[in-house]
């Protein structure tokens, strides 16, 4: 072989222009690794899924003809330490007497700058060396899969600065030619959000439809992770069977796409089934349905990650969908342009937006901590053991799903870590192994910036805090809650709203400021003296029972 091409478990992206010629020349390297299972503790279905996906990619790629090194833990248990990635390269090289290293453009700063020095070290080191030593260089290409390349992200963010994910949107529109017409948004405006926030009633709930999922088996990736000790937390769903050796040796399933098909799948699925409800219940919450983990969701975000589907795949095929809806009167349930805009504005606005200020900010951006917060995340978050209905059901669904929507993620864990002033290191830790889609550049914006506001108001005007009151606007999580949403004092009152009132009142001299928060602040300066003080006194209990609310 001449050149060795790294295939890293989130390149997983069959149209890139490296497959378009079989060449005998090149050798593709894809590896597990303990590297990468360990660098935070990871939930079991996350890894799984990553390495089936790696799995299915070397199987479809050596089927189609290239040449494809595929190596699982029980190949690379020797390379146990930090560097491992850049040790497998120089063995393999060596091991092959191969002198070219090409790598696709890492999406996360850990993995690019290890192989950005390693290129760097190689360059320096054969610099006057006439003698064949592998590999002699290493080169970095596109990864082909976003919406704009690192350069033209870096013309638009610069580091430190606070932007508006509308205006990016907005360019976005334009740049791509999405839902335009004559260089005006279709429709005559540009966002539909004010449409897309209703609660599910009853009758909602009961007309919830089944998620599609797959049973992909994977029980040879979780004994390989058994056996190599890796940390993991979450479960796995066992295949039923109830023979005795069934139960005693259980197979197990992953309900995610990991192949591209499956992903086609998921994504036929979503826009036929879940877009036409898509935005109306974008925000809801329930705990009354066996559904309701994916409610209206497209669960796309891990085939994205992965890069099994392109961005613009999904775009056009919800455009499709949405006009297709429309001309063929058969179509019983129409797309409306709400539905279909708040389906874009995430893919098209938020996913670029974040990247591009992940990427304007790294490393600052792992250090960031507006609010000083130093709190322990409270051991519930890795149990769902709280009467807290809210938090308990947002975690034990993230505990056996590796899955919880936007809403929860933002509104119900991460609004709980930032009034209760856990550290950003530990939420982010917690964010980043517990999602099936976490991968630092999509994790850390929207765990630091958008729900702990540590970065000072980067990526969100102000901070998304709220008390007890939007949980029972937008969910049925208050009504079976221990604790009484109405109430902000005394022992049966929600914690989460004495957390907001002090969380208002500690960080006024850096909040009050904030036009967008000034009304919160006339709302507390009116209340009476001795309803603040107890509001604050409850406060304070909550905070140093924290671990056993
Ligand atoms: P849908 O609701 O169906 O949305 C469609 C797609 O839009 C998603 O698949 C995703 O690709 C994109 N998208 C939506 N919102 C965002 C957003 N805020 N930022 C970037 N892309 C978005 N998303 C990740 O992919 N990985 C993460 O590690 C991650 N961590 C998060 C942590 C916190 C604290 C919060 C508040 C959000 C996080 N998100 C993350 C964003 C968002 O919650 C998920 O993308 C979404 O819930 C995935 O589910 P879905 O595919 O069903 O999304």
């Amino acid at each position: 072989y001449r050149t060795l091409r790294l295939i890293l478990g989130d390149q997983l992206n069959a149209s890139h222009s490296w497959y378009k010629e079989k060449d005998k020349s090149v050798l593709y390297l894809i590896a597990e690794l303990r590297q990468e299972t360990d660098y935070v503790v990871h939930h079991i279905q996350k890894i799984s899924a990553f390495f089936a996906g790696m799995q299915q990619f070397a199987q479809a790629l050596s089927a189609s003809g290239h040449h494809v090194l595929h190596l699982t833990l029980d190949d690379t248990t020797s390379y146990t330490q930090q560097g491992a990635l850049t040790e497998l390269i120089q063995d393999t090289c060596q091991h092959y007497q191969i002198s070219h290293v090409e790598y696709q453009q890492p999406d996360e700063y850990r993995v690019e700058q290890q192989l950005s020095q390693y290129a760097e070290s190689l360059s320096v080191s054969s610099e006057g060396v006439n003698k064949a030593r592998y590999p002699m260089c290493c080169d970095c290409v596109e990864s082909e899969h976003f919406l704009n390349t690192r350069k033209e992200l870096s013309q638009y963010f610069s580091p430190g600065k606070r932007y508006k994910m509308e205006v990016f949107y907005r360019k976005m529109r334009q740049k791509w030619n999405v839902l335009m017409v004559d260089g005006n948004p279709e429709g005559g405006k540009w966002n539909f959000d004010a449409d897309n926030r209703n609660k599910l009633k009853k009758a909602d709930i009961a007309d919830l439809p089944a998620p599609l999922v797959f049973s992909n088996e994977v029980t040879k990736i979780v004994q390989r992770i058994e056996k190599h000790k890796i940390n993991v937390i979450g479960t796995i769903e066992p295949i039923s069977g109830k023979t005795k050796e069934a139960l005693e040796k259980p197979n197990y399933q992953l309900p995610w796409p990991i192949n591209r098909q499956q992903s086609l799948q998921l994504l036929h699925f979503f826009c036929n089934v879940c877009l036409p409800n898509f935005g109306r219940f974008q925000d809801a919450m329930t705990c009354e349905s066996p559904h309701q983990w994916s409610l209206y969701h497209s669960r796309l975000s891990f085939s994205l990650n992965a890069k099994m589907l392109h961005p613009k795949q999904v775009i056009d095929a919800a455009v499709e969908a949405y006009r297709q809806s429309h001309q063929e009167p058969d179509i019983e349930q129409k797309i409306t342009l709400a539905q279909v805009e708040g389906f874009i504005r995430q893919i098209l606005g938020w996913r670029e937006f974040v990247r591009g200020l992940y990427w304007a900010n790294m490393p600052q951006y792992e250090h960031v901590n507006y609010f000083s917060a130093s709190r322990s995340l409270p051991s519930y978050f890795w149990d769902a053991n709280t009467k807290m209905n809210c938090i308990h059901h947002a975690v034990q669904q993230s505990l056996d799903y590796a899955y919880a929507h936007h809403i929860q993620r933002l509104m119900i864990t991460g609004n709980f870590c930032m009034l209760a002033g856990i550290r950003p290191e530990e939420v982010d830790e917690w964010y980043l192994g517990i999602y099936i889609d976490a991968l630092q550049w999509v994790e850390l914006p929207n765990t630091r910036g958008m729900s702990q506001f540590a970065d000072g108001g980067w990526l969100a005007t102000k901070p998304y805090a709220a008390s007890g009151s939007y949980t029972n606007k937008m969910s049925d999580y208050c009504k079976s809650c221990f604790y009484s949403v109405k109430e902000k004092t005394g022992e049966k009152a929600c914690p989460i709203n004495s957390l907001y009132w002090n969380f208002i009142h500690q960080h006024e001299s850096v909040l009050k400021t904030n036009p967008r928060m000034s009304m919160i602040y006339r709302v507390w300066e009116k209340m009476n003296e001795s309803d603040r003080v107890g509001i604050l006194e409850r406060a304070s209990t909550l905070l140093q029972a924290l671990p056993k609310l």
